[in-house]
């Protein structure tokens, strides 16, 4: 792998396991291992954007909440 091979990730949460389940006529269907997601639309990223990639949904969908803690 040198970095500009292009890897198939979820959009939902960046997994690799994607698997392709379904195609055809109807387009190719894919489901990934780590969320459940099925869905026609995955992402593909060069592998040495992968990590930012993660980070990226990391930071938007796990936001720190300390504005709103109430001690
Ligand atoms: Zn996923």
């Amino acid at each position: 792998m040198d970095g500009t091979q292009q890897v198939k990730i979820c959009p939902k949460c960046g997994s690799v396991y994607i698997n392709w389940i379904a195609g055809g006529l109807i387009g190719a269907v894919y489901k990934c291992d780590d969320c459940n997601y099925v869905g026609p639309f995955i992402l593909e990223v060069r592998a040495r954007d992968l990590e930012k990639f993660r980070k990226e949904l990391k930071k938007t969908s796990s936001e720190p909440d300390d504005a709103t803690k109430v001690d």
